[in-house]
């Protein structure tokens, strides 16, 4: 059974489960009530489409058999933390990889990276607010695409959409999105979260490192929503935070309607393109209790358009009474190409965090948090900083699967800048 997603990609539902008719009127006639399966009956964007409809119902079984990867409890505390920033009196702390990849998994990756931000956290912490640190890591293997295709050398073929999807080597075979992937996938998000917990019971005084990543593969994600018998919520059980992207935030899509039902925090990628009217809808559709804690809106812009288009945003959700948080990803809104390289300076990323800042302190809204793309490695990805990364060294460690990382010593620098703003 497959139907066309508002972008016109094909997009494939699993058999046998909810019906999309099924989810339209509930029990009584009236509203629905949300099940994991929800999303079924809403248009999917940036959904791969599995050519072996068996095979996805039989990773989905397999997923659906498995503990959840994170406790109740722990996302319950990640709320209670991010309540704190909702209040004003702590900030969040958002990195890691953009994409994860299956070949550079190891256990000393995750070390470097829970290290650099844990590093970043203390210099923040300087700032004067108590820092709440989210990893992006432990199933941040999907990837939205603007390009549904790639061509090389004369070959036409589908885009990579993160090893959780299909592969990054240029062939058919590799570029046919294999549902197998979500296991491993699976596995090693297990894996970094077994890691992250052994390192916090062997420093008891570091804070605690939470995990997150956007909620783009809906299969997976249903597969591991789990309802927690005492309270009859739902929480996503793939990690604490999950995230809604910015070309999957449509208010009746699927991914907003996921979203809508699990109790986790949840992010909500905010661009250029947002009406102010639209984000109180899906601040309606995501937050309709107004819980402080429970959402996170990170605007990204780019360093010539943050001026313009986050104010009116700011003001609209301040003047509905929303409780939730804000933060800034400089990241996504600053991407340049140099010589055909994906890149991005580290001035513009400076320029739209100071400007974050300013805005929050002149629209009366806490500035809440950042959300980063960087590596604990010392890869060289993004142009600037003081390590001087210039033009001729990209392509020295350009090791990302997707969008360029801060290396640690640019990561560190702007943890530096925005402690100097936070203590402003
Ligand atoms: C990302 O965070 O890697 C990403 C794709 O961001 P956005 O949805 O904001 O473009
Ligand atoms: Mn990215």
């Amino acid at each position: 059974d497959v139907v066309r997603g508002t972008d016109g990609e094909a997009v494939a539902y699993a058999i046998g489960r909810v019906a999309p008719e099924d989810a339209l009127t509930g029990p009584d006639g009236g509203a629905p009530e949300w099940t994991p399966a929800s999303w079924r009956s809403h248009p999917a964007q940036q959904m791969p489409v599995y050519p072996d409809a068996s095979a996805l119902a039989s990773v989905e079984e397999q997923l659906a058999a498995t503990p959840p990867l994170v406790g109740f409890a722990q996302i319950g505390a990640l709320r209670s933390a991010l309540a704190e920033v909702a209040r004003g009196r702590a900030f969040l702390l958002q990195g890691g990889d953009c994409a994860e990849s299956f070949a550079e998994f190891s256990a000393e990756k995750v070390r470097r990276d829970e290290r650099l931000l844990l590093g970043m956290g203390n210099i923040i912490a300087d700032g004067g607010l108590g820092v709440v640190h989210v990893a992006r890591a432990a199933g941040q293997f999907a990837k939205p695409r603007s390009q549904r295709w790639e061509s090389e050398a004369g070959l036409t073929l589908p885009s990579y959409r993160g090893d959780a999807v299909n592969g990054r080597a240029f062939t058919s075979f590799s570029r046919t999105p294999e549902p197998e992937r979500l296991l491993e996938a699976h596995r090693q998000s297990q894996a970094t979260l077994a890691l992250l917990a052994a390192f916090r019971l062997a420093e008891r005084s570091q804070p605690p490192v939470y995990a997150s990543h956007e909620a783009l593969l809906l299969h997976y994600e249903q597969a591991l929503t789990r309802r927690d018998p005492e309270t009859g919520r739902h929480w996503a059980g793939s990690g604490h935070m999950v995230w809604v992207g910015e070309r999957t935030r449509s208010l009746d899509g699927a991914h907003v309607a996921y979203a809508s039902g699990i109790a986790n925090p949840i992010g909500l990628k905010c661009g250029p393109s947002l009406a102010p009217e639209t984000l109180l809808r899906l601040i309606e559709r995501l937050d309709p209790a107004n819980e402080p804690g429970r959402l996170v809106l990170i605007g990204r812009f780019g360093a010539d358009r943050v001026g313009e288009s986050l104010a009116p945003l700011m003001r609209a959700a301040r003047r509905a009474g929303s409780n939730a948080i804000w933060a800034i990803d400089p990241m996504h809104g600053n991407g340049t190409n140099v010589a055909g390289v994906k890149t991005r300076r580290l001035s513009d990323i400076l320029v739209e965090t100071a400007a974050f800042f300013d805005i929050a302190a002149a629209e009366g809204v806490h500035a809440g948090g950042i959300h980063l793309e960087m590596s604990g490695s010392d890869v060289t990805e993004c142009l600037g900083g003081r390590c001087g990364i210039g033009e001729a060294d990209l392509s020295r460690r350009y090791l990302s699967h997707c969008d360029p990382r801060l290396n640690p010593a640019q990561a560190l620098e702007i943890a530096t800048k925005v402690a100097a703003l936070i203590g402003k």
